[in-house]
């Protein structure tokens, strides 16, 4: 029988929030336009410039990752602006809505769910622009409805050598997961949501601007109002905010960035990639098949494939039993795949719990042995090793 205080979040956000991070949410809030708040912002602002790696404004904003994506998107550009839109899944299908919404002609770059997109498919069209049309690329950099993670290293070079477009990128489950070095990659915009891998609640969403960004956003005639990302830097500048913020997720926020600060970079990629691999190479143990193409697999978030099953009905097993909240598949893929996530504050006790759940329940469903089971948990314990 389920015990709900003990549900342990193993989706791709919301995703567990460390004690520490609840408390913080727990105080009075202060007021917005204190001394104290600013100085508040402004350790926060330094610490996700650390956690970001950038140099750029990161912006903060009250509202989930899609209003980050948004706020990027509506601050730049202009009504009948030319885009590329990477599209491979769930996410990529919203960033061609967002845009087709807002009067953007969209040119689609997509790939099989599942696959990631191709690069060369950028750096050709990108070449093929010499009258310099193409204001933007957007596209999701880890997809979250499918377990892949596309090659944002390479796609942001062709980008650079177009020298005119942005980059408007979805970090929302890479960063904090993997290295997504903005500076390095000369990432334009970068868009991402505290309930990922930033190990606090829904509400805050974060989004860095270039200096590049910034010059075009002169010349952006899209309406917008509240997610206008100039009033944000203005505010910025004297460590405040144009609105009230979400106060109490902001000192959630404060916390948060400490424990990550403490952790180290390196050892949270490396702890990221540790679980994906224990968890997908277990899941084949398992004699499950991966959804997402191997060398292509998300540090975040793995889908796996299951036969003969209904996954929705699986994954409220799992849920009713062991108090682990997997994630489904959405669109065609709803009952066909299950999707563990691997964001934030996960540990090593965690994966080798979803693991054990999965593989009972499956034995129980007298689709494997026990013995199966223990191979799997043998498997997941090499790659949990840390070197
Ligand atoms: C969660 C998520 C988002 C943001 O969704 P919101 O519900 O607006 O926070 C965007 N992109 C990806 C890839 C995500 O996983």
């Amino acid at each position: 029988m389920a015990i709900q205080q003990k549900l342990s979040l193993m989706i791709p956000g919301p995703t567990p929030v460390p004690e520490k991070v609840l408390e913080a949410l727990g105080r009075h809030p202060i007021g917005h336009r204190s001394k104290d708040f600013q100085d508040l912002v402004e350790i926060t602002t330094k610490n996700l410039q650390w956690l970001h790696q950038t140099e750029n404004d990161v912006l903060t904003i009250t509202g989930s990752g899609t209003a980050a994506m948004e706020a990027g998107i509506i601050t730049t550009l202009s009504k009948g602006d030319k885009v590329i839109c990477g599209e491979n899944g769930k996410f990529g299908q919203r960033w061609v809505k967002v845009a087709k919404e807002f009067g953007l002609e969209v040119i689609k770059i997509d790939a099989e769910w599942g696959t990631p997109l191709d690069p060369e498919n950028f750096k050709t069209i990108l070449e093929k622009d010499d009258k310099k049309e193409i204001k933007a690329v957007i596209l999701t950099h880890s997809e979250t409805s499918t377990g892949v993670i596309n090659d944002l290293k390479t796609i942001s070079s062709h980008i650079r050598n177009h020298k005119k477009a942005l980059s408007i990128i979805d970090c929302v489950t890479s960063i904090g997961a993997c290295n997504v070095p903005v500076d390095e990659w000369e990432l334009d915009i970068v868009a991402s949501g505290s309930q990922k891998g930033y190990m606090i609640p829904p509400g805050l969403s974060f989004v860095s601007m270039s200096e590049k960004a910034w010059k075009a956003s002169v010349e952006s005639n899209l309406p917008k109002f509240y997610l206008n990302l100039k009033s944000y830097k203005k505010s910025l500048s004297s460590n405040s905010n144009p609105y009230t913020p979400a106060v109490n997720l902001v000192f959630a926020l404060d916390e948060s960035l400490k424990m990550m600060k403490d952790e180290g970079l390196d050892t949270i990629f490396k702890r990221h990639k540790r679980h994906q691999l224990a968890v997908s190479e277990a899941a084949k143990t398992l004699n499950l098949k991966l959804f997402a193409e191997e060398n292509h697999l998300s540090p975040s978030v793995t889908a796996i494939q299951i036969k003969d099953v209904d996954a929705e009905k699986f994954r409220k097993t799992i849920k009713n039993k062991y108090d682990i909240l997997l994630a489904g598949g959405q669109d065609h893929l709803k009952g066909k795949i299950f999707r563990v996530g691997h964001l934030g504050y996960i540990n090593d006790r965690d994966i080798i719990s979803v693991i054990s759940a999965i593989g009972n329940t499956l034995v129980e469903l007298n689709k494997i042995s026990t013995r199966e089971v223990g191979e799997a948990l043998k498997v997941a314990s090499l790659q949990l090793k840390e070197t």
